[in-house]
Parts: C-alpha cells; structure tokens; sequence
C-alpha cells in the first residue's frame, strides 16, 4: 500500500494548489518514487465535459478519453505520466453510483447516508487507485476548506487517516499569507483561521504551504507554526517564481522534504536527478528574444480556457530558447472590421484553438485564410483544423457559404459534417469522439517529416469531422490530408505547399507536450514562426 498524502486548500480558491500538489509530486518522483495524482472535484458534474471553460478552465482529455479538470494536465506535465479519467473524482460520479446501488436494492433495509455510504464509496474510489506499484499518492481536494461540497470528502480523508496512521498519511494544507499595502507586513490571521476550519472537521494539517507575494519571513512562519501548532520546518514558502516548472525548484530550497520524509518515514533523495529538472526549469527562464503569436479564438477572457496550448507554446518556444509571446484575440472582430485583419501582421504566426458553436466562427474562417494568402505560419487544432477546410473550401475550391452543419445546418456545402455515429446522440455528456486514437501518417508529406514515423496515437474530443465526400475536390486544389485514423476513414491533419506553415490537426496535440518534451508540430510551427521573424 502507497503512502497517502491529502492536499487542501484555505483562505481562496486560485492559489495554485494544482501547481503545488505537481511539484510535490515531482519532487518525489526525482527521488525515485513512483508516484502518481488524484484530483477530487467536489461539484456534482459527472465530469468536466460539459462545463463552460471560460469559467471553469480547459477540460482537459486523458489518453482513455476522461473529460477531466485542469489539473489533471498539470500533473502530466509534472509527471511527465498519462493519467486515466479515474484519477479525477467528482461528487457527481460518486453519488451516481451509490443511487445506482440503492436502486439495485444493494442497501436494501437501509438508509442511505453521507456517513457512511458515501464517504466509503469516496475511499473506496481512492483506495482502488492506490495500487502497490506506487510508493506514494497524492490527493488534492478542490475548493476551499469550509464549503458544504467538500465536506463529504474531507471527512472521508479524516477516516483514512485513522485507518492508514499518521506514518502512512500526510495532510498538507495551501493558504495564503496577503502584504497589506502600506504596512508590508505578512498577515497570517487567515492561515490560521482556515487552520481552525480545517480543525473543526478534525483535520490537524501536518505541513503548511504558504502562498505569497514574497518570501515568508522568520517572524511570519514562527508565528504560522505557533498558531497551528506544526512543527517551525513544517512552514513552507510558497512565493512567487518566474514559471511554474520552478515551483518543485522552491519546495526542495525551502526543505519540504525534511517533514515529509520524517513524517512518513520515507528516506527521501533527489540526488543527481534534481539538475534534470532544473536544466528544464531554466530554459523556461532564460529564454529572452519573443516570437509573438496571434491566438484568434472565443474563450479569450480567460487564458485557462486554452491552458494547455499555453503551455504546448511554451514547451516548444523554450526547447529553441525563445519565450512566446501570446496575445489573445477576439475573433469577432474580424467580422465586423475587416481591416482589423492588419492587426495580425504584426504577429509571426497564428494559432486557431478548438473551439465550439457559431459566436466568432466566421471571424475564425476570414482569419485561416488570411494567414494562408499572407504566408503567415499558421496552426489549427480540432475546431481550427475545421474551419481551416471551411475557409480553403470557400475561398480556394468556390464552394460558397461551405459551412461546418454544427454552425449552418442547412449549408449548401457541408464540408464539416457530424461524424456519423454521433446522428443519434442526443445525450452531452462524454459522447464526443474522445481521447487516444491512432494515426497513420502519409509518406512524403511535411506531417512524416515532423513525427518521423508512420504512426502516432493522438487525443481528440470532436463531434465534427471532415465530410468525406468533400476529400478530392480539396485536395484537387492543392489541399494536402497528410494523417488519417480509423482505416483512413477519417482526416486528421491537412497541410499545404509553398507556405512557411499551413496546418492543421483535427486531434489535440497540446494534450500530450510537456516540459522538455515539446509536442513535434507546435516545435515545428513555433520553429516556422522564428524563420519568419529573422527572415
Ligand atoms: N466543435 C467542434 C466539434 O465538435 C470542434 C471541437 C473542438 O475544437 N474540441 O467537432
């Protein structure tokens, strides 16, 4: 049985307990650990499928086609591990099941309860996961300390505690320590109010990780430590870093692995494996020159909407030791303004995310055929791997108002058209054409170029594909579909020639870049977008 540590957070939501519980975890993982992450979601969402991203973040897909929460991604990253759809729990999966068994007449004479039939469904759920290959487990509950949502699993994490001792278990509680401007100094009343929450459900937290602007400060971790009653080595400073890959970096300096190797009797090393790390972490902060790239999308108010092709950019642009610089763009004003599109010279490539629904489509369309007229290095993923074809159809093969039917259903061209077991479908959730699929790639083509082999396996998360019947006449006009799945049924990358960079994927590439490991086509365009620039 792996050692458990549970992870919660105090005080506000967005304080970096993903980037915290993944630096943990990996600095366990250089000391040869082998450890893996659960995220707890406390909503009743079965998944974060249908979840809007701009208010939730990205929904991140995992190799079996899980729908999951954000930080499942950040973990990968970290991890450099794929992980699985079970790995992020959520209220909504847990009282599904255990009403499913009441149904059945399982409990039968019996009164379902919170205590104890779902908290022993949250355990059971956790202790499936924790199987004996793994030396430690991490689990984040999300939320804050103190909503009615989470209790359920915290009380959960209190009764494994009992079960497993305080030697197999750690608690670690993320709060943060706000500067009052004008005074500069570190208040720490709300750590140790969110302590005392934490307390009221009989959790006494064994490490704290403090979130500030600046380093904490003798005074402030004594004080922490008094007020909390954990050891003075058990107040960790989690201050600001120039990039998140340096944040397992500061766990190690500030010496968390002191308390938590005493604490679960693990004699814990990074040895030589720690330099790895840190030669990664560094060409993330070394990087100086920019290459400005244009992301034209919908979601553009919240960046953890597209949080994963944020950092595909930044894996590959730091691999070729540049720093990208990204700006978010509205699509819709392209329809409007046509002489907006001038805007976009000054970038030295264009990125069309995935994406869903007709608000800022057309924008999408006029943009994809702008960089394909100015020779701008351009990118398109699911959604822009779409409209990519909806615009060469309409302004390279003639097919006026070619339109994907997700967005005009009665278009006279239906280049896009529904994947053909999704007709009868009516149901949101987890139907799309989801996760891990094999690819075949075409000889000759700047696709076998950049993968180098004649098959790769990709996440997708789709409802529409290209409608086959459209194939010949793109590719009569020059439109080349370099990568096909299912027996070539279905295209998944198209590119063109005499371009700097025109393609497109209908899968996610972004899903499965990490750090030091940039995804080949985003190298290639982030590589294409640099010739540009010093052409
Ligand atoms: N809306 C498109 C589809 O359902 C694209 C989805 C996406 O970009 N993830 O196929």
């Amino acid at each position: 049985m792996p050692k458990f540590i549970f992870i919660t957070g105090g005080v506000l939501s967005g304080l970096g307990k993903g980037v915290v519980t993944a630096s943990i975890a990996k600095l366990l993982q250089l000391c040869n650990l082998k450890v893996t992450c659960v995220k707890i979601d406390p909503y009743l969402n079965v998944d974060a499928g249908t979840m809007n991203p701009l208010v939730h973040g990205e929904v991140f897909v995992t190799e079996d086609g899980g729908e999951t929460d954000m930080d499942i991604g950040t973990y990968e990253r970290f991890l450099d591990q794929n992980l699985t759809l079970k790995h992020n729990i959520t209220t909504g999966q847990i009282y599904f099941t255990v009403i499913q068994r009441e149904r059945r007449g399982d409990y039968l004479g019996k009164c379902v309860q919170i205590i104890p039939h779902i908290t022993d469904e949250v355990k059971s759920k956790i202790y499936t996961l924790a199987n004996s290959n793994l030396d430690v487990i991490i689990i984040e509950c999300g939320g804050t300390v103190g909503d009615i949502e989470s209790l359920p699993f915290l009380e959960a994490f209190r009764q494994m505690r009992l079960e497993l001792g305080s030697r197999n278990s750690l608690f670690i509680h993320v709060t943060l320590a706000p500067i009052l401007e004008g005074v500069g100094e570190q208040k720490t009343k709300p750590t140790q109010h969110s302590v005392q929450e934490l307390r009221r459900i009989g959790i006494q937290p064994d490490i704290i990780v403090v979130r500030c602007v600046e380093p904490l400060k003798r005074e402030t971790k004594d004080k922490i430590a008094l007020f909390t009653s954990v050891e003075w080595d058990c107040v960790i400073s989690d201050h600001d870093v120039d990039n998140i890959y340096s944040v397992p970096l500061l766990m190690y300096e500030e010496s968390i692995l002191n308390p938590i190797g005493r604490k679960l009797d693990l004699s814990l090393d990074v040895g030589e494996n720690l330099k790895k790390w840190e030669e990664i972490s560094q060409t993330f902060t070394h990087a100086k020159e920019e290459v400005k790239i244009a992301m034209v999308g919908k979601y553009v108010k919240l960046t953890d909407s597209y949080v994963s092709v944020n950092h595909a950019l930044l894996h590959a642009s730091a691999y070729l030791g540049v720093k990208p610089k990204l700006n978010w763009i509205d699509s819709e004003k392209f329809e409007t303004n046509s002489s907006e599109l001038k805007l976009l010279d000054e970038y030295h490539g264009i990125l069309i995310p995935g994406g869903f629904g007709k608000r800022g489509s057309e924008g999408k369309i006029i943009v994809a055929n702008y960089a394909r007229e100015n020779k701008i290095p351009f990118l398109g993923l699911c959604f822009g791997f779409q409209l990519g074809i909806v615009s060469f159809a309409r302004f390279v093969c003639n097919l006026k108002d070619a339109n994907s039917t997700e967005l005009d259903p009665d278009t006279p061209h239906p280049v896009i058209d529904l994947l053909p077991e999704q007709r009868n479908t009516k149901e949101m959730g987890a139907t799309m054409r989801l996760g891990s699929h094999k690819i075949e790639i075409v000889k000759d083509t700047r696709a076998y170029k950049i993968y180098g082999k004649e098959e790769i396996y990709q996440r997708h998360r789709h409802r529409y594909e290209l409608n086959p019947l459209y194939k010949d006449r793109l590719e009569a006009e020059g439109l080349i579909f370099s990568g096909f799945s299912d027996e070539g049924r279905r295209a998944e990358i198209f590119e063109l020639k005499d371009h700097p960079f025109y393609m497109a994927t209908q899968y996610h590439p972004e899903f499965i870049s990490r750090p030091g490991k940039p995804e080949p086509i985003f190298l290639e365009f982030v590589k294409a977008c640099l010739m540009g620039k010093n052409l």
